[in-house]
């Protein structure tokens, strides 16, 4: 019997949860994790019933802010801690898996929720044209442990 690793499901569901994304731009999606059950997942969008960008700005994208990111959004990252702790789950050693690495401001969001690992399929700098990644790097400087993620082959299990 050949089986997916949890890392890659959680992964994979991430990847899929991306393209429910309203935004123009970026579409990111995050899963939490504890062991090998989810805890809970988001995606990147302004706040559920506000503003669906792709649909409100076709052709002219959302309102931005100084950075060139959505002024309306929430991370994917934000929308998938908040929901956990609005539903009182408990965030500390959990694993977060992301479509991209975490910005500056979710880094001190993971950290300061007690995550303690997060995988990333894609560079939060090179996708934003930075010279490094400063969310991750803020996550290594105080312990939380970062990968970037390797698709991993059907295992025999
Ligand atoms: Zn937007
Ligand atoms: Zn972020």
């Amino acid at each position: 019997m050949s089986k997916l690793s949890f890392e890659q499901i959680f992964m994979n569901l991430a990847t899929d949860l991306a393209k429910r994304s309203h935004c123009v731009k970026a579409q990111v999606g995050a899963v939490l994790t504890k062991d090998t059950r989810i805890i809970s997942v988001g995606y990147n969008g302004p706040p559920a019933s506000t503003h669906n960008c792709d649909e409100e700005w076709p052709e002219t994208g959302c309102p931005r802010d100084a950075r060139g990111s959505c002024s309306l959004a929430l991370h994917a990252e934000e929308n998938t801690i908040l929901y956990a702790v609005k539903n009182g789950a408990k965030l500390e050693g959990a694993t977060m898996y992301t479509t991209l690495s975490p910005c500056l401001a979710c880094a001190r969001l993971i950290y300061s929720a007690g995550i303690t690992k997060v995988y990333y399929r894609h560079s939060y700098a090179a996708y934003k044209g930075f010279p490094n990644d400063e969310g991750v790097d803020f996550l290594n400087c105080f312990g939380v442990v970062t990968r970037k993620f390797e698709e991993q082959p059907v295992v025999s299990a």
